[in-house]
């Protein structure tokens, strides 16, 4: 590795801070006098009817968009269409595919609305398929056969029509050298180009993308002029392209093999004096991107060029620390720094993100009137630190625009920012009100195959009912609507949050808590996981436990799976007899236990999901060396098993508890006849060896049974069989471990 460390502390501050309280500080300092409010109401409005002037310039692709948003059904079965006709290499199977996706979607009425004919061909082909094939209107039979044969080459046909015209909507060109041509013979504003391709998921994959930055990089080179930067050419890189393990828990291999790829990237941009930016993506990937750049950015080979740069996502909540912390280290270097500042592309995915790995909070707002408020305070900090940070406002939205045009106060030393075709109407105008306001566009390069990922966003962006693209367009919305300031949309630090979008921890309530999990993306919480599990190295000793009381007997040694020569623990195995006396003591005890109030019952299973979750370092390790599970897998184990412990403790208080329950269809109560039915035993699968074992018991245990539980056997046999040993050490030249009963 090339790169000197980095010139400043790192980057860790909170990943997910209270809403509340950047709220606070957001609203104190958000209030304009009234004359910058009427210059910014008029300079939006301008844009705003420039926009809805525009009509529908683009053959019907943005009304399209709107009819196929991905909150539709017909919109998501269109991109798993699309996925499939890209990835699914035999076309019984696509055709297969099709057929499930169309019936799920209303594709019929999706006919007639656009007056463009492109789009109209397509939503008539796909609506025509649609109702060919779609169940319940095909009969079986030969002719339902010949529809479907007939119907489905028309979807294909439909789909690709359909991304055909969204992609040369999107994307400037196939190639560099025709996207190249395009924007010279456009003239005007400055270009990004951005060649399509993200989360690359093999070493292959991410020297292709390498090659292909590297060749754009040279073809943009060697078209430009002689103007200097800012007033040049760039290319915009995605750090999940570059690394197929571009995250939180490959860190050493991130900074040795993928810092020396980008600092490469980064001196050819360099050497033709280019702006050369590195995209944001998901929240997880913040600390670590941070950590690259500053790694990359440091080197000393690019000293004396100012084309260096970063996006920055308002909705994220550490965007004002990404801000401090690149001005500290362009400080530090004494050098400039290009910042581009965006909403972010990627909301929902960090809500579903958060929500499926059990963390305290979002990483990003919920409202999107905090991300409005927290863009426009970056986007000042930003304005102030200028010449230092060039800022780059990259944003559709004509009321954004009017407000930095507002602050900027005349003052050069910024450009605005557009997405290729998105915002051009607004763009225009803004160039006629004042041809001195730097633009920049950003171009996306590539085939269709790599246009998915890119496609779902823009797809999103111009969907969702909170864009603003989406609600300009909008001719029944009055203009005043989307003058309406963040600042009174959020009112008060109470309202920062959404009502509607609960916080992980309580995503089940109220029926239970959901289990805690942990963002490997925050290094700190990381680091205190990874020291608790190393500290869990005490001897581990397993024995058939019968009513309570452990069995002593002959053990034998358990080896980890990964190093079949290190001993992990000492394990007794159960006898028939043990299995014999157990199964006694179960149902000895049926009787008190089945009679023990429903709640009760319940609460000794919350009470055993609490302890597993205190204890999580301690399983963790146990999944680890003995099961051989990689550390998100064991979490993601460990909350399963807690879940299960709640759930069913959530759903026995539901249907045992002691609310009147409805009578049965005899006139028995539910609850006489979900009663405990005696002793039950259970043997869970080896490959989830808590998760399951605890979900099987637990769901016995809660219904007032009792159980009498044992892994399966193939859990140690998988690992330790002593044949099995013996080939392992032959094969590592390691002598094997005693696994004979020597202990007791
Ligand atoms: C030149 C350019 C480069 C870009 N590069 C990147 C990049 O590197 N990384 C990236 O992530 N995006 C990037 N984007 C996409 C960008 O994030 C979106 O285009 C942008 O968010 C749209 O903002 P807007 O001001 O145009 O629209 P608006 O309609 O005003 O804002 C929409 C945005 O608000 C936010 N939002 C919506 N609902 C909520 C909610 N409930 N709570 C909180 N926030 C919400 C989201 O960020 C959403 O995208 C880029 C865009 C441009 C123009």
């Amino acid at each position: 590795m090339t790169s000197s460390p980095s010139p400043v502390s790192p980057f860790e501050p909170p990943y997910a801070a209270d809403d509340r309280v950047i709220a606070t500080r957001l609203l104190a300092a958000a209030r304009l006098r009234t004359d910058q409010d009427l210059r910014i109401d008029r300079t939006a409005t301008r844009l705003i009817e420039a926009i809805r002037a525009e009509g529908d310039r683009f053959g019907g692709v943005k009304e399209m968009l709107r009819e196929f948003a991905l909150s539709t059904k017909e919109g998501l079965a269109l991109m798993v269409l699309a996925e499939a006709l890209l990835r699914v290499p035999d076309a019984r199977t696509a055709d297969q595919f099709i057929e499930d996706r169309l019936g799920q979607g209303d594709f019929v009425h999706h006919e007639t609305k656009s007056s463009a004919f492109l789009v109209n061909a397509s939503a008539w082909a796909l609506g025509m398929s649609a109702r060919v094939i779609s169940p319940g209107e095909t009969p079986e039979g030969t002719i339902g056969r010949l529809a479907k044969r007939l119907g489905v080459p028309a979807v294909r046909a439909a789909t690709r029509q359909a991304m055909r015209l969204m992609g040369s909507h999107f994307v400037l060109g196939e190639t560099i050298e025709a996207a190249l041509d395009r924007a010279h013979s456009a003239r005007g504003p400055r270009y990004s180009f951005d060649m399509l391709g993200e989360g690359a998921r093999t070493a292959a994959d991410a020297q292709r993308y390498f090659n292909s930055y590297a060749t754009a990089i040279d073809a943009i080179g060697h078209t430009t002029d002689d103007r200097p930067l800012p007033d040049r050419p760039g290319i915009s890189v995605k750090l999940s392209a570059l690394h197929p393990r571009f995250e939180a828990v490959s860190r050493f291999r991130v900074m040795t093999e993928l810092v020396p790829r980008l600092i490469a990237l980064a001196r050819k941009a360099k050497a033709y004096d280019l702006n050369f930016t590195i995209d944001a993506e998901e929240a997880d990937r913040l600390e670590l991107s941070v950590e690259v750049i500053a790694a990359a950015f440091g080197d000393a080979s690019l000293a004396g060029w100012d084309g260096f740069g970063l996006a920055i996502q308002a909705y994220q909540k550490r965007a004002a620390a990404v801000i401090e912390y690149v001005d500290q280290l362009a400080q530090n270097l004494n050098r400039r720094m290009m910042v581009r500042l965006v909403k972010g592309a990627y909301w929902d995915t960090e809500i579903k993100r958060a929500q499926e790995r059990g963390l305290d909070d979002y990483p990003v707002f919920t409202r999107k009137a905090m991300t409005d408020l927290n863009y426009i305070s970056c986007a000042r900090r930003l304005l102030d630190l200028r010449p230092r940070l060039f800022p780059q406002f990259a944003t559709h939205n004509a009321l954004t625009v009017a407000t930095i045009l507002e602050l900027a106060d005349g003052n050069g030393g910024f450009e605005f920012q557009r997405l290729h075709g998105m915002g051009d109407a607004l763009y225009a105008q803004l160039g006629q009100d004042d041809p001195a306001i730097a633009t920049r566009t950003y171009a996306p390069v590539g085939s269709h195959r790599d246009l998915l990922a890119y496609l779902v966003r823009r797809l999103l962006e111009n969907g969702a009912n909170s864009s603003f693209v989406a609600i300009a367009a909008d001719d029944a919305v009055p203009v005043a609507t989307l003058l309406r300031r963040p600042v009174d949309i959020v009112g008060s630090p109470d309202h920062a949050r959404h009502p509607k979008i609960r916080t992980p921890p309580d995503l089940y309530q109220p029926q239970r808590v959901n289990s805690r999990g942990i963002e490997f993306g925050e290094r700190a919480a990381l680091n205190q996981l990874l020291a608790a599990v190393a500290a869990e190295t005490a001897d581990v000793a397993a024995a058939p436990l019968i009513d309570g009381t452990a069995v002593n007997g002959v053990t034998r040694a358990i080896v980890s799976p990964i190093d079949v020569t290190s001993v992990v623990g000492q394990a007794r195995d159960a006898t028939a007899d043990d299995a014999a006396q157990a199964i006694a003591a179960a149902v000895q005890g049926f009787r008190a236990w089945s009679q023990t109030p429903a709640d009760t019952r319940a609460s000794i299973l919350d009470r055993a999901a609490s302890l597993l979750e205190q204890r999580r370092a301690r399983f963790i390790a146990l999944l680890q060396r003995e099961g051989g599970k990689t550390l998100d897998d064991s979490v993601s184990e460990i909350r399963e098993a807690i879940d299960f412990c709640r759930y069913y403790a959530a759903e026995g208080r539901k249907l045992f508890g002691d609310e009147p329950m409805m009578p049965g269809p005899t006139g028995e109560s539910n609850r006489l006849r979900l009663r405990g039915r005696g002793v039950f035993v259970a043997i869970s699968p080896w490959n989830f060896p808590l998760a399951i074992f605890t979900g099987q018991i637990t769901a016995a245990l809660m219904a007032g049974n009792c159980v009498v539980a044992k892994p399966a056997e193939q859990t140690w046999r998988a690992w330790c069989s002593p044949a099995r040993l013996r080939s392992r050490a032959r094969s590592t030249g390691r002598s094997p471990p005693k696994t004979d009963r020597s202990r007791r």
